[in-house]
């Protein structure tokens, strides 16, 4: 029997041949006019997230990471403020604040969701406010591999102690929360389209969500170098932080497919739940949010069995992905903004314990039944 074709953990060639003529037709349209930075298409896209999202106001920018730089920069965030944010997260979230000279302050996540932990929040918050040093000013709330962070929860704390909160929800458009799509917990919601993400973009890109007009005039002007009502008069220090046309052209036609992929994500995960919740840790469902499934994350006892499941899967054809095997203040280029006397517990035991599977909506149901049975086999085989 001929071994079947490796599974493609992402799968762009076969996405793109399944909406290539759409996505053409719009790139044409940009060839055509030529508008290649704020052309209509950005305009369009913008209109059509701010709707699919409730939100008042959608900003298209460069990338995820400039999403977050610039909604810092709109706080005036600087040295001696400090942000907090979870360990266990994409570097971007952090780095942002650095580049700020402002203080990344690290918060446990919760061992069943994985999610910036209310508890720990609270804690590190009252700490920082005691020693006096750093002024507590933002709260980003991180919506970790397409499930909702704990909005309520972090809404009240942001409330308790005047903190600006910031939802980075790079990995989790199209998730909800409470019966509504994300993009309107906090003051301020962040998107990202690397190609990758739930809505992947052919390159970088990104959004800002809000509702309030202020901010959302300020975002815009800060993605433009500052610039006021015209084009040479400079209000304030920004950055070059657009979002271009043809990728926003070639978004339009991705969102056109959203929904469908979304269901198809749901489909996936629901099948890996039933049929590996017996074998291995499936990822929590938490009451009342619907996840984007960015990420299908399982959990394994420990480093050993993980290392040993994903070089079997490996064999078979299998990709996964290991995220993340460090928290953020273990890195080198954090840990100096670490005090080591601190424990995360949960934050720094998961990199040992977590394995990502393929979820793409690209897989087959054949696919995902043969991860299933590769996951299946590997169990039964250790407990021979
Ligand atoms: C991907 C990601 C970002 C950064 O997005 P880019 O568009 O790649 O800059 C930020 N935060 C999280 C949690 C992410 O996963």
């Amino acid at each position: 029997m001929s071994k079947p074709a490796p599974i493609a953990f992402l799968d762009l060639p076969r996405q793109q041949a399944r909406l290539e003529s759409g996505i053409r037709s719009r790139v044409d349209t940009v060839m055509k006019h030529c508008r290649f930075v704020m052309g209509p298409e950005v305009v369009e896209l913008e209109e059509r997230l701010a709707a699919y999202c409730g939100a008042s106001y959608a900003i298209g920018v460069s990338s995820g990471t400039d999403a977050l730089l610039m909604v810092l920069m709109g706080e005036e965030i600087g040295p001696g403020d400090a942000v907090f944010l979870p360990a266990f997260t994409y570097t971007a979230t952090a780095e942002v604040v650095l580049l700020l000279g402002a203080t990344p302050v690290f918060v446990d996540v919760d061992p069943e969701t994985f999610q910036i932990a209310p508890a720990s929040l609270k804690a590190r918050i009252e700490a920082i406010d005691e020693a006096d040093d750093l002024e507590p000013r933002v709260i980003i709330g991180v919506d970790l591999f397409g499930q909702p962070a704990p909005w309520n929860e972090l809404r009240a704390i942001a409330d308790q102690f005047g903190l600006f909160l910031l939802d980075d929800c790079a990995q989790s458009f199209g998730g909800a929360y409470h019966g509504r799509k994300l993009g309107r917990e906090a003051v301020a919601s962040t998107l990202s389209f690397f190609p990758s993400k739930p809505l992947g973009a052919y390159g970088d890109g990104g959004a800002i969500l809000t509702d309030d007009p202020e901010r959302a005039e300020l975002y815009r002007s800060l993605r433009t170098h500052g610039e006021g009502r015209t084009r040479y008069e400079v209000l304030r220090i920004g950055i070059n932080g657009r979002l271009d046309t043809l990728q926003a052209a070639i978004l339009l036609a991705k969102l056109d497919a959203f929904e469908d992929e979304l269901a198809r994500r749901e489909e996936i995960a629901s099948s890996y739940d039933a049929g590996l919740r017996d074998v291995v840790k499936v990822p929590t469902r938490v009451p009342n949010t619907q996840s984007a499934w960015a990420i299908y994350t399982i959990l394994l006892p420990d480093a050993d069995a993980r290392d040993s499941l994903q070089s079997t899967l490996a064999r078979a054809g299998v990709p996964s992905a290991i995220y993340y095997p460090k928290p953020l203040h273990f890195q080198p280029a954090y840990r100096e903004q670490h005090d080591e006397t601190i424990s995360l517990p949960v934050a720094e035991a998961l990199g040992a314990h977590v394995l990502a599977l393929p979820i793409h909506p690209e897989l087959t149901q054949e696919e995902v039944e043969r991860v299933i049975e590769a996951i299946r086999n590997w169990s039964a085989s250790r407990t021979k």
